[in-house]
């Protein structure tokens, strides 16, 4: 098996956690990111991949991220930009804070993650880069306009990524109802009853894991562009 140098944002719970865990387990080096290093001290140990400190809204960060990974293996092979913020709310509510925390870890996150590692792989003349978006990147529900327009934007940026490279592979995963401490981020008690009360449906992060692993294990000439994977009792 081909191992490869993969680095997870977001990865110190949730879809970033479990997908570490499943590549480690099949075998890649995983190097992981996020703000609460004890968490991501203790999945490392576990499943033997390395960590960084990582706040994907300011771009030192990143570069800082990718660049501690880069010496460490002297490659970047894939990139997965899972960090993500979920504080739904109705648009009448005006939390502007929270709208712009949405657009700076799921839109700007995204884009520091690509500016990062960009040059790494034009240099290597290869690369993957694997986007999380979500099933509100392909439709809006009321409370999750600002949070689907973040998903929707990094479906068109994955989009126009990949028709301008002919070297690198991108990847859109969009999840459905995925179980997480996504939710933990709704400041609307009501909206977060609801949310809580539809997750009760979700599938378990590894589902998604198996998705990511999936995309990144295809032959280089195959590019998987977009894969949905909700729970089958998801409207
Ligand atoms: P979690 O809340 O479990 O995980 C979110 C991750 O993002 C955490 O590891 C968190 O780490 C990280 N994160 C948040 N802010 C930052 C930041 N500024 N810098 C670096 N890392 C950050 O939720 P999920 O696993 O569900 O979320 C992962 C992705 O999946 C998100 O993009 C989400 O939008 C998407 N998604 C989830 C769905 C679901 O139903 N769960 C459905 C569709 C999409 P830390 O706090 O340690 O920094």
């Amino acid at each position: 098996m081909n191992s490869k140098v993969v680095l997870i944002t977001g990865a110190s719970s949730g879809i970033g956690e479990a997908t570490a865990r499943r590549l480690a387990g099949a075998g890649h080096r995983v190097f992981l990111g996020a703000r609460r290093t004890d968490r991501l001290a203790t999945i490392s140990a576990e499943i033997g991949g390395e960590y960084h400190e990582l706040d994907v809204t300011r771009l030192e960060s990143m570069r800082a991220f990718v660049a501690a990974a880069h010496e460490r293996y002297g490659r970047v092979d894939v990139l997965v930009n899972n960090a993500g913020v979920m504080p739904l709310s109705l648009v009448q509510d005006l939390k502007v804070d929270e709208w712009n925390q949405m657009i700076d870890v799921n839109l700007r996150g995204v884009l520091h993650g690509i500016a990062a590692v960009l040059p790494i792989m034009r240099e290597q003349q290869a690369g993957h880069i694997v986007n999380i978006s979500s099933v509100s990147g392909l439709r809006v529900d009321p409370t999750a306009a600002v949070y689907s327009a973040t998903k929707f934007a990094v479906r068109a940026l994955s989009e126009g990524l990949r028709q301008e490279s002919r070297d690198l592979r991108v990847t859109v995963i969009n999840p459905g109802l995925t179980e997480s401490d996504l939710t933990g981020g709704i400041t609307d008690e009501a909206v977060r009853d609801a949310v809580r009360d539809q997750m009760k449906i979700a599938i378990p992060a590894s589902a998604i894991a198996d998705a990511i692993n999936y995309a990144i294990t295809q032959p280089p000439e195959v590019d998987v562009n977009d894969l949905v994977i909700r729970p089958t009792a998801q409207g």
